[in-house]
């Protein structure tokens, strides 16, 4: 075997609640990723896309997480990447992470996998590192293990994958560029212990909600009195999409990792299209582009798709 093509899936991270700590994997839309061995301990990386991202491994985040790999790895051996990227980068649906997680999946594939997921996470937090400043694993968890994840520590590592009841999710993705570094700039450096309280409850009951598949729990828990305040005038119409959507049968939902994608989970595919519409309704107003997409979680994360 010399080559593995894998299909690696956008997560939302930040799910409401649960910032820096909750996410979940979609089945669509998707980067397609193909690993190749070759006889130079070195990463060669190829886009076949048309996002203009860097080629140079030190600059790619799916080159800075396989040249975290090769360290460990006693081969003479490296690795030519092609990325087929099917989301945006920096649209707040975990662009990089998969990147990241679908080269370093497919390489570990091709080394017969002596690397468990811990390792391939601690891997692809190189990547996320590149691209945020900053190693967070809630688009990396679930990118690599599928459904909604909680990541309970990132130093060191510890992952809890959790159950969650069958799930849509409608995804708007406002052209607009937020960057990172702006959205973290108005997070609150202090917050008060009432503030606290609400936080740690809701994300208990998320938890307990998805276990338990109740979905008036879960309609319960996905609130914010945190983030989502400071975060939302980054996103033109965010509270009347939210409304809109909650009207059109939606459990709930908020913003997509830092944004400027906004998700809201609903119970069937049908109403999730119902969510679709009316939140394009709503932000259609605007003027800007928007691109939507209604997708079932995906229960296992990255994918093998071919080997060659
Ligand atoms: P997202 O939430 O969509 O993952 P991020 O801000 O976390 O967005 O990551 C996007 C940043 O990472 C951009 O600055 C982009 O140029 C950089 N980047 C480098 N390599 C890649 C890659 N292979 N895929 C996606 N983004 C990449």
């Amino acid at each position: 075997m010399r080559c593995v093509k894998v299909r690696a899936p956008a997560t939302i991270a930040n799910v409401v609640c649960g910032f820096d700590c909750i996410g979940f994997a979609v089945e669509n839309p998707f980067d397609e990723i193909s690993v190749e061995l070759i006889n130079e301990k070195t990463v060669r990386i190829e886009h076949i896309d048309n996002f203009n991202l860097p080629t140079e491994a030190n600059k790619n985040v799916a080159g800075r997480a396989l040249l975290a790999m090769l360290e460990k790895v006693s081969l003479k051996k490296g690795f030519k990447v092609t990325i087929k990227k099917g989301m945006k980068p920096g649209s707040g649906i975990g662009s990089s992470a998969a990147s990241a997680i679908g080269s370093v999946f497919a390489a570990n594939e091709l080394l017969g996998k002596p690397f468990n997921s811990n390792d391939l996470i601690e891997f692809a937090l190189e990547g996320e590192f590149l691209a945020s400043g900053s190693k967070h694993a809630d688009n990396l968890a679930p990118c690599l293990l599928g459904g909604f994840v909680l990541v309970r520590s990132v130093e060191p590592l510890d992952i809890v994958r959790l159950n969650s009841p069958k799930l849509f999710v409608t995804i708007i993705h406002p052209q607009i560029e937020i960057k990172t570094s702006e959205a973290r700039s108005v997070l609150p450096e202090r917050i008060s212990l009432k503030d606290a309280v609400s936080a740690w409850a809701n994300v208990g009951a998320l938890v307990a909600s998805l276990e338990k598949k109740d979905y008036e729990l879960l309609a319960r828990s996905l609130k914010d009195k945190i983030i989502e305040p400071v975060r939302k005038r980054f996103i033109p119409k965010f509270d009347e999409m939210k409304q809109a959507s909650l009207m059109a049968g939606a459990i709930g939902g908020g913003i997509a990792g830092s944004g400027p994608s906004v998700f809201m989970l609903s119970k069937s595919e049908g109403i999730a299209r119902k969510v679709e519409k009316a939140i394009a309704e709503v932000f259609a107003s605007t003027g800007i582009d928007f691109k939507t997409y209604v997708s079932r979680l995906s229960s296992c994360g990255v994918v093998v798709e071919e080997f060659s």
